[in-house]
């Protein structure tokens, strides 16, 4: 078994420069581990993604280390092993599948938080030596669709803009993107131009997010209507004389059944508008804009791309731009934001079960051949494998029988995600590497501890082709290790060694980087030659690079710049595409229409983010964004727990009423998983329907039935230990000294004495302080052990419960005075004292009923004025939507 290269760790003394492993801005972070095993992380001024800037979550990353709840022994069922035993299990369970069903009955599921390195051994290992195409990633489920409509208008998977492009343009149109949430920094800088040269924002999306209150104008278009606005848009621009026709007949092709078509279906601003549910003045408002503006950047996002229509919503967008030659110039072109960090990263390297490596084709004779030579690979498959839904959906079926997965949670995040697990459970080997335990590692037979950010070396390509390197500052725990290492190990234990004798992730990046030199042979865009010859040193201080890296030395050039593409003609092909319905409409029995995303300060399945207090405090639970008119023929208020089903699976959640929601329509954020929250899986609701060319899953459009969820009683509890499950609804919550519980059941507890005591593991010399009201449903206990708070639980019959803020708080107290203990069962201080209310800056926790106090009392009319009174926003800003907000909410 080969040692682990020496040199992961930074000694320098300085900080280490790295860059943040969550969303695709992919910014630059300077790492300073401190001697607790924690690190203080800050933005990189020097970082050309951030220039010093981070979000909530990046600037909490130093918050998220620490060996508590990793991964660190690998282990087979629940019997802790060695690697060697590991390794050689894993590799005799492959090869006796593949000895007895074939390649195909093996795949690996991977993730868009892998490191470049990892992602090329990983894909190496399964289309060169397995023999199989089954391998594919969580990327299908954020940005395939841009990826296959890339493909389809350029000929490769190209991104034209770069972030300079937001600062340059006049017009951004923000298509399907929070991204105020999702992508915060660079909303930040767009948003800092904005004010800087008056450009104006357009938000197209259902729902009045933080991104569209800010906007010029909101579009809140019906959900899934985006092909028919941009055909209208289109059609409208040939109408006006808007047409570079030079640039068409230059450089396209397709462009007069693309007109065609757009005309056929969206003649005219009203049908269009009809189509879309959208006011035709504010629709003409925008085609307008458009019109007469020449540097726009559209960039799209997981709105677009999670659809069953998703890449003809893509070629849409890409249309208009090729049709006003608005592509390949500063302050132009469409811009597919990718989700993950290393989205991008994975596109390289061939992560995708329908690509082969460096932007090579995997059903093309010669780009195999130059693989498989370059790899001296065995044998090499000729077909695409299976996409990620139909890749557990040959799991279900018994096709795939032995399945790899790393680094990502599919039984959270996998549309129909119940029918996921079962499949996984029915699977006959399920392999999981990971750094923490997950919903996905209950069901896993052999579970491998994975190195995590700070504690591996590689690269990660960002949305605007930027490389970056990820450098460790601490050592992995235990025996975790990085999964460029367990994928080579297994690959030399099934008879590959040679193939997969890395020392260190430069070697890696060295064969990727001369893999696709060959591929481009100077004339592609994806090349990265120039960094071929890397040595370690140059590795180890590789700064941010864009590509392509010619082997002349040319980097970072602006694509399509001549109006050359990579299709067989060079030109860009105009797609004619047409308005088609999302695969599942609502009807009587599912009324409502499920929509999933993000918010701002958590990241995928909370594994990472979910660690950290000051993260946990802006939207603590799962919840269902639901406009007042739903709301109420539902019979349900603001604050309730209610229970959302479709036709795949039910979930619970707490009722937020917004105005700004669209009716019929109801928002539940992805994060929770089984691990976090009871119920609370939004996977499980979602339909596994995709989109025919992408694979991509339709998380944006599910069906969906409301009910209020009767619950008898509900509580919470704060313990410093994490407690059992006691409760139908429950979610755990991290706080800085404890942890919260949001309890609620729909059966009556009539004594609940003796439970709390066995929750919160009551001594019989320990303090036991206690107050019940059996008639009004009201029960209060706290356990104080010499004096120091261990436990607290509060139940009620209905909502009105205390603050759990000042509770907390006590403690970060090693022992009560009395004045807390004698207020402890009250839940407050004695006092008027208002609660600070739920966390809106998480940097330095100010709550949202001590920002509207101090708005209306001080008159405070922006977020500067409000920095400056209390500090909220100074920091990363990625509140400052929300101040904006709460300002007009005061004013109201
Ligand atoms: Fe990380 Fe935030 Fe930057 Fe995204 S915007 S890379 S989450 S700091």
């Amino acid at each position: 078994m080969a040692a682990l290269p020496a040199g992961l760790v930074a000694t320098s003394g300085q900080p280490v420069r790295s860059t943040c492993p969550y969303c695709g801005v992919g910014c630059g972070v300077l790492v300073t581990p401190q001697a607790d095993g924690r690190a203080t992380v800050v933005g990189d001024p020097q970082h050309p993604a951030n220039f010093g800037r981070l979000c909530s979550k990046g600037a909490a990353l130093g918050e998220t280390l620490g060996p508590a709840d990793r991964l660190t022994t690998p282990r087979i069922g629940d019997r802790p092993v060695d690697w060697q035993q590991a390794i050689g299990a894993v590799a005799k369970g492959f090869s006796d599948t593949i000895a007895r069903h074939g390649p195909d009955a093996v795949a690996l599921y991977v993730s868009g938080q892998l490191l470049t390195e990892d992602y090329y051994v990983a894909n190496k290992f399964a289309k060169g030596f397995l023999g199989t195409a089954n391998i594919d990633t969580n990327s299908r489920l954020c940005m395939s669709s841009a990826v296959a409509a890339h493909q389809r208008a350029f000929g490769a998977d190209l991104v034209p803009c770069i972030y300079d492009d937001l600062e340059e343009a006049d017009l951004i149109v923000l298509v399907g993107s929070n991204a105020a949430w999702c992508h915060p920094v660079l909303y930040q800088r767009l948003m800092a131009a904005r004010e800087q040269r008056g450009s104006k924002l357009v938000v197209i999306d259902p729902r009045l997010t933080p991104t569209a209150e800010q906007a010029d104008l909101h579009l809140p278009l019906a959900p899934g209507s985006d092909v028919l606005l941009f055909n209208g848009l289109l059609a409208y621009l040939v109408r006006e004389g808007a047409v570079d026709f030079d640039y068409l007949e230059r450089h396209t092709e397709g462009f007069a059944e693309t007109i065609r078509a757009a005309q056929r279906e969206a003649s005219s601003i009203p049908k269009a508008a009809a189509g879309c549910g959208l006011p035709e003045a504010l629709l003409a408002d925008f085609y307008r804009l458009f019109a007469r503006t020449a540097k726009v950047v559209t960039a799209f996002s997981q709105g677009v791309n999670q659809s069953s229509a998703g890449t003809d919503k893509g070629s849409a967008i890409i249309n208009c731009h090729l049709l006003t030659g608005r592509i390949g110039k500063p302050g132009a072109g469409p811009f597919s934001l990718t989700g993950q960090p290393n989205a991008m990263g994975g596109r390289e390297v061939g992560g995708l079960a329908n690509q082969l490596a460096a932007h090579l084709r995997l059903e093309a004779p010669e780009d195999r051949a130059l693989v498989r030579s370059f790899w001296h690979s065995p044998h090499l498959p000729s077909a695409p494998g299976l996409k990620a839904v139909s890749l557990f959906d040959a799991v279900a079926d018994g096709r795939v029988k032995a399945l790899w997965i790393i680094a990502t949670n599919p039984v959270v995040s996998l549309p129909d995600a119940d029918r996921v697990r079962a499949a996984l459970a029915r699977c006959e080997l399920v392999v999981v590497s990971d750094m923490t335990e997950t919903d996905t590692t209950a069901v896993a037979d052999i579970v491998l501890p994975a190195a995590s950010w700070g504690e591996r070396e590689g690269t990660v390509t960002n949305s605007e082709r930027r490389i970056s390197r990820q450098r460790a500052f601490q050592p992995p725990p235990g025996q975790a290790r990085p999964d460029w290492w367990i994928i080579s190990e297994v690959a030399a234990a099934m008879g590959h060694g040679e193939a997969f004798a890395y020392d260190g992730p430069a070697a890696i990046f060295v064969e990727h980087a001369t893999l696709s030199g060959h591929a481009a042979a100077g004339r592609k865009a994806f090349d990265l030659a120039g960094l071929a010859q890397l040595d370690e040193a140059g590795y180890e201080t590789l700064e941010p690079i864009r590509w392509p890296v010619r082997a002349d030395g040319g980097a970072g050039e602006r694509l399509f710049t001549d109006g050359h593409f990579q299709t067989p003609s060079g030109r860009a092909r105009l797609v004619p595409v047409q308005y088609r319905p999302p695969a599942h409409a609502p009807d009587a029995k599912y009324p409502l229409v499920l929509n999933t995303g993000r918010i701002r300060d958590q990241w995928h399945t909370m594994t990472r983010t979910g660690r950290v207090a000051r993260l946990s405090h802006h939207l603590p639970e799962p919840f269902a964004e639901l406009h007042p008119a739903d709301a109420a023929r539902a019979g349900v208020r603001q604050g309730e727990l209610v229970r959302l089903c479709s036709p795949w699976g039910s979930m619970q959640a707490r009722a937020r009423l917004s105005a700004g929601q669209r009716p019929g329509s109801v928002f539940v954020p992805m994060h929770w998983s089984e691990q976090i929250a009871r119920q609370a899986r939004v996977g499980a609701l979602v339909n596994p329907a995709v989109d025919p060319t992408s694979g991509e899953p339709e998380f944006k459009h599910t069906p969906v039935r409301l009910e209020r969820y009767a619950v008898r009683w509900q509580g919470f509890a704060l313990a410093r230990e994490r407690l059992a499950q006691i409760a139908p609804w429950q979610v755990k919550v991290r706080y800085q000294d404890c942890w919260r519980y949001e309890l609620a059941g729909d059966v009556a507890v009539g004594e609940w004495s003796a439970p709390a005591r066995t929750l919160l593991g009551a001594q019989p010399d320990d303090d036991w302080l206690e107050y019940e009201d059996r008639a009004g449903g009201s029960y209060r206990a706290a356990l104080l052990r010499a004096d120091r708070l261990i436990g607290c639980l509060f139940v009620s019959a209905d909502d009105r419960l205390p603050d759990r803020e000042w509770l907390s708080g006590l403690f970060a107290t090693a022992e009560l005075d009395t004045a807390a203990r004698m207020n402890l069962l009250a839940g407050r201080p004695a006092g008027t004292q208002t609660p600070v209310g739920e966390i809106i800056c998480a940097c330095f926790q100010v709550g949202r009923n001590t920002l509207l106090e101090a708005i209306t009392s001080q008159s405070l009319t922006s977020p500067a004025e409000i920095g400056e009174a209390l500090q909220a926003g100074t920091n990363c800003g990625s509140c400052v939507p929300e101040l904006k907000r709460l300002i007009a909410e005061a004013k109201a």
